[in-house]
């Protein structure tokens, strides 16, 4: 029986949410046994969380909130009360399963002092909930890692980190884990993360609708068998060995 976890993606996106049950059905078909599916803002944590009823058992929201400045670049909607989001998430803590993707922007987002504001707000949530983040951090790698020591969260999870090697170091030192995107078929960034991360510190992502390890395709859950077989192939485990222990990390950090 395989035991395939895609730890974050965008089932909500456009790119998949116009043929989700084909989607669906093809992660089942591909033994993936959960899909953790991530908001950004409060209008996609109540899509996910819908998304999410067409197969409880397989897929789980995450709720997020990306910074507000960064999905204004984007065209996305991005006016909201961080204070009573974060608040709805306390009553619903038995909703959804971990918070992200959280972090910090600052590429798209120009306001970091804000954005490293609601990053702390939303970890001290995390906290109090008792449950994993995921972080996205794209240019703030440094202040990501700062902000997140300082709070003290152990429950880790650096989707997509493409920090410099002192930075990874850093973080697996703190006892963070790393999702590994299913691009790493052909970054030698992430290769050399998974030769470096002990096993019990990685998850496998395909971050869908992006970051596709087929050139030609849209990414998509099933896909993230391809980060699994990566992972073995660097590892030299099989991939039942992987798909073990990534299932171990996740009771450990999500369940
Ligand atoms: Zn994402």
């Amino acid at each position: 029986m395989s035991l395939f976890i895609d730890v974050h993606c965008h089932l909500d996106f456009q790119g998949i949410v116009e043929r989700i049950d084909e989607v669906i059905e093809n992660a089942k078909k591909a033994g993936l046994k959960r899909i953790v599916t991530s908001g950004i803002n409060p209008e996609t944590n109540k899509l996910i969380l819908e998304i999410s009823k067409k197969d409880p058992e397989l897929i789980k929201p995450s709720f997020g909130l990306y910074p507000m400045d960064a999905l204004e670049r984007e065209g996305i909607e991005n006016k909201f009360d961080v204070d009573l989001e974060l608040e709805s998430w306390i009553k619903n803590k038995e909703k959804f399963i971990s918070i992200g993707e959280v972090g910090l922007d600052y590429k798209n987002g120009k306001d970091k002092e804000m954005q490293k504001q609601v990053f702390e707000k939303i970890l001290e949530t995390a906290k109090k909930l008792d449950k994993a983040v995921i972080i996205h951090s794209r240019k703030a790698e440094l202040d990501a890692l700062d902000i997140l020591e300082s709070s003290g969260h152990k429950k880790v999870i650096m989707h997509c980190f493409s920090g410099r090697k002192h930075l990874v170091k850093r973080a697996y030192d703190l006892g963070y884990s790393f999702s590994i995107p299913t691009n790493v078929v052909r970054l030698q960034q992430f290769q050399e993360m998974v030769q470096e991360i002990d096993i019990n510190h990685l998850f496998c992502e395909t971050d869908a609708p992006f970051l596709s390890p087929f050139k030609e395709k849209r990414n998509e859950p099933a896909f993230v068998v391809e980060s699994y077989k990566k992972i073995a192939e660097i590892k030299n485990l099989t991939l039942e060995e992987v798909e073990k222990n990534i299932w171990m990390n996740y009771q450990n950090l999500l369940s």
